[in-house]
Order: structure tokens, then C-alpha cells, then sequence
């Protein structure tokens, strides 16, 4: 099993480390290394149409999963309480259709937004 730490930061640093995920508040935004190993640069950002962390005082969770299918290693995983949970990749069907519910989304929140 793999496990991740987290650090709750203001500015995120220069030179991440591996398995570490940083959370910057002030810009609402996730930052940490592709937890494969590959070592790329994973940047979630929060609010209600991208991700959203869960924290209980002692681990931290996002949700939904982290799909890289911008790099070349293609993981996919959830981070659940400090672990790091690999599922199966997509395949680039399941990636168009993703995206597309991803517009939607988004698409009713601003317009709820603009009302
Ligand atoms: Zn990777």
C-alpha cells in the first residue's frame, strides 16, 4: 500500500518532494508528484466543478480521482486517507466521454452561477 503525507502551505514550494501533497488554501488549488513515480507535476485545482479535499484532522482525501492522461504514464488513482489507491486506466473513449460530463458540469454550475 502506498501512503502520501500532506503539507498545508501558503505558497506552493519550488522542489516538491515525492509523496508529499501540498495544499495551498489561499489559491485553492493541489499540488504533488505523479504518485507512479514518473515525478510530473499533478496540479488539482479546488471548487465545486474540479476537486475537493477532505480533511479530518488527520488525513486528507480529493475527490475525484487524479486521471493523468495528459503524461505518458496515463495513471489513474484516488487519494483516500493519506493512501494512494491505483485503478484502472481508462481507455481514451471512457477519456472523451469523461471530459465531456466534466463541460456539463461546469456548464450548469456557471450558469446556476449567473442566475
Ligand atoms: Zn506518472
Amino acid at each position: 500500500m502506498i501512503t502520501f503525507a500532506y503539507q498545508f502551505v501558503d505558497l506552493i514550494p519550488d522542489r516538491l518532494e515525492e509523496g508529499i501533497v501540498y495544499i495551498t488554501i489561499p489559491y485553492s488549488t493541489v499540488v504533488h508528484l505523479c504518485m507512479c513515480g514518473c515525478k510530473k507535476e499533478v496540479v488539482t485545482p479546488l471548487s465545486p466543478t474540479d476537486w475537493q479535499i477532505t480533511f479530518n484532522g488527520e488525513s486528507v482525501s480529493l475527490h475525484p480521482s487524479i486521471g493523468n492522461w495528459n503524461f505518458e504514464c496515463q495513471s489513474h488513482y484516488w487519494l483516500i486517507r493519506n493512501q494512494v489507491r491505483f485503478v484502472k486506466r481508462w481507455s481514451q473513449d471512457q477519456i472523451v466521454e469523461g471530459r465531456k460530463k466534466d463541460k456539463q458540469r461546469k456548464g450548469i454550475f456557471f450558469r446556476k452561477k449567473g442566475e
